[in-house]
Parts: C-alpha cells; sequence; structure tokens
C-alpha cells in the first residue's frame, strides 16, 4: 500500500501553477513552480513527471 501524502487534496478546478503536488511535497525546490516533463527515471523504460524525483525526505 502507497505511503499517503500529508496535507489537503488541492481544488482539482484550482490545481497551483506547477507541479500539483508541490504545497504538499517535502522535496519542492524552485524548479517545482513549473510542470515537470516526463522524463525516463532510470535504465529502464519507467519515466517520472518530477525534477527532484531522487531527493528523500532526510535531505530536506
Ligand atoms: S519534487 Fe517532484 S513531486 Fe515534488 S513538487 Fe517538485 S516536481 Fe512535484
Amino acid at each position: 500500500m502507497l505511503p499517503a501524502i500529508p496535507g489537503t487534496v488541492p481544488n482539482l478546478t484550482r490545481l497551483p501553477t506547477g507541479c500539483a503536488f508541490r504545497e504538499r511535497c517535502f522535496a519542492a525546490g524552485t524548479k517545482c513552480t513549473q510542470t515537470p516533463a516526463l522524463m525516463p527515471a532510470g535504465n529502464d523504460d519507467r519515466q517520472v513527471a518530477c525534477w527532484y524525483p531522487q531527493r528523500e525526505a532526510h535531505h530536506v
């Protein structure tokens, strides 16, 4: 089971600019005001739409 993200889900009719998760994301940074594009997640076919996919909670 995936863990829940703390905080309140944004109003879907008024999503924040940039990444929709940025107001609740522990890893959010300056780039997150811009919508992330899908990019390769590693050496396989997976993709991720996140500016800082490698950040972990203890780094912030
Ligand atoms: S770190 Fe990734 S998931 Fe978090 S707000 Fe930025 S783009 Fe969104």
